[in-house]
Order: C-alpha cells, then structure tokens, then sequence
C-alpha cells in the first residue's frame, strides 16, 4: 500500500497564544489566517486533501450568550495557577460576536470548511485546555471535553477527533476523551530529540535545525491503538518561514517530501500540520510553498498509490482493518 497522508490544523484563532503575546502583537497573524482558509480550501479541493480542523469549541458560538450557556459550572472551570492562561476571564474584554471580536469567534469560518469536501470538524478543546499545567484536574478537562462535545453536537457536528492544545497528552486525560466517544487523537513524536535533550536551549536548537535536516529520521509510522483509542502522532510541523532563516526554505520542503517520499514508499503514516494564523501574514508566499507539497502528494498518489485521509477517515480504515484482519 502506498502510505496515508495526513493533515490536521490546530482551528484556535486568538485563543491559543493568549500567554503567548498580546492580542495588538499577534492579531494580524490570526486575522490573516482568517482570511487564508477560503484560499487553503480551494487548494485542498483541487489537489484532494482531506483534513482535520481541530476546532476550540468557543469558536462555534454565534455570541458570548449562546457561548456561555455551554460553559461548564464555576468549581470545573479551570484553575491554572498561571492566570495567563484563563481564557474565561477573557470575556469582559472582547466583544460578544465574530464581527466585533473576529479573534476569538468563527461559526462563519466552521461552515466553510465542513462544506468543502473530505474536511473534517474536531476538537481541540473547548476552551483550548491545557492537560499539564499546575491547578487544573482531570475533572476539570473531563468538563471542557464534555462542553466540547456538546457545542459541536448543538452545531450538527459529531466531533471524534482530538488534538489536545500544545500536544500536552497525559494517559489519564487520553482516557476521559475516549470515554467521550473520541475515536483518535495526535500525539507529539516522540523523537531522541526530545527524549535524550533537556537542556532548552540546545533543544530548541535542534529542533529547529531539524526543520531543515533529517535529524530524528522519517517520522513515518504505523498507527496504533493505545488504550482504545487511535493514536495519529504528528510527523512535523509545517512551520511557517522564518525571514532570518530564508535562505534555507527550500530545505525545509526538500525534507517535508523526502518524509512524504519515505511514508509513501513503506505504506506508512506521515502526518502534517500547522495552524491556520502560522500563515495568516506572507500568506502567498506560504500557500505557494503548501501547494508544492499537495502538488507532490499527487506524484506519490499518482506512483505509489499514496492516500490522503483526514483522522476520522484514517481512524475508521484502521477500525475496519483490525476487525477485518
Ligand atoms: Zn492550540
């Protein structure tokens, strides 16, 4: 078989960098995004991408009362330590709709994608939640998920699909979604990178230096099935160009095909994402770079028979696979 091709977004517009950078510094970013998905979705449709958008459930509300009918009670909202990182509080400050707060809302922008064909809607969270930060519980992400479910479900959407803010995967917290009803989820590589490193700084180098070189491999892969549930660990990152380091972009797609090449050559997984702000700013020149590497995916279809499914997909074809094998 000629190995599967997929690709996921992280949907979190403003919600995912609040401890990040301010909303004056960032805002841009996202609302270049914004405007990038209609131009990403015809580019998926014309070279057959199928994809996950893990969506923040706080994006499908229509306004601020709608949203908070779906908030979970006060005791399981999240309690960070890092108040940085409560996006409740977020509420007083920004507007109560996507016109007047187009960061944080996007019922308009969900439509969109799920009527493009082989798009998938998942989760990413209701609030974007993170599983390992001091303060929180797990019955306070079992809260979140269930609030996830419920505004996607109100919204004509059955989300099986997970992928947890920052890749933050804990088995006791994997365990809560499967109970939900997720079928798969995208666990981070674990590569010796990050395995042998923990010297920060040396990490980060690395892994930035393995955008462009083959440092930790293929990052191809056969599924498996963890605790009932599928995990599709994420192969790389396509990360957005990076103006000091231009020169060596041509690098970057060379090791994104050779990783595409490898998967497709051995029938493996090869798993691609990124968010939709990474190319909300120089958003030609990125989706230039994107519509190369879905260029090359036909290639491998064409050679190899390589398939791109989104996660939902995948995770039924291994389904039926393991009853059938
Ligand atoms: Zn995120």
């Amino acid at each position: 078989m000629g190995g599967t091709l997929l690709v996921s977004l992280d949907f979190e517009l403003f919600w995912g960098m609040l401890d990040v950078c301010s909303l004056d510094a960032y805002q841009e970013n996202v609302l270049g995004g914004r405007k990038a998905i209609p131009r990403l979705l015809e580019l998926f449709e014309k070279y057959g991408i199928h994809a996950t958008w893990a969506t923040v459930g706080f994006l499908f509300a229509e306004n601020f009362e709608e949203l908070s009918a779906f908030f979970p009670c006060k005791e399981k909202l999240p309690a960070y330590e890092n108040q940085k990182l409560t996006p409740y509080d977020w509420f007083s400050r920004i507007g109560g709709d996507e016109e007047c707060a187009p960061c944080f809302f996007g019922p308009s922008l969900i439509r969109m994608v799920a009527e493009t064909p082989g798009q998938e809607i998942g989760s990413h969270t209701f609030s974007h939640y993170y599983c390992r930060e001091k303060g929180q519980t797990v019955e306070q992400f079992r809260a979140d998920m269930e609030a996830a479910k419920k505004i996607a479900a109100d919204h004509g959407y059955d989300v099986t699909s997970v992928i947890l803010p920052r890749n933050q995967c804990e088995p006791e917290y994997t365990r809560v979604f499967r109970e939900l009803g997720f079928t798969a989820y995208r666990d981070e590589e674990n590569d010796w990178i990050h395995e042998k490193i923990h010297f920060r700084p040396l990490l980060r180098l690395l892994r930035l230096a393995d955008v462009y070189l083959p440092l930790t491999g293929f990052g191809g892969y056969a599924p498996k099935k963890e605790d009932g549930i599928w995990n599709l660990v994420g192969s790389r990152m396509y990360k957005p160009i990076l103006m000091p380091l231009k020169f060596l972009e041509g690098w970057k797609l060379r090791r994104i095909k050779g990783q595409m090449l490898h998967a497709a050559k051995h029938g493996l997984t090869f798993h691609l994402w990124w968010h939709p702000h990474n190319i909300g700013v120089m958003t030609d020149a990125h989706l230039q770079q994107l519509e190369e590497i879905f260029s090359y995916y036909l290639e491998l279809k064409e050679k190899y028979g390589m398939e791109s499914l989104n996660m939902k997909e995948a995770a039924q074809r291994l389904e039926n696979g393991e009853n059938n094998g």
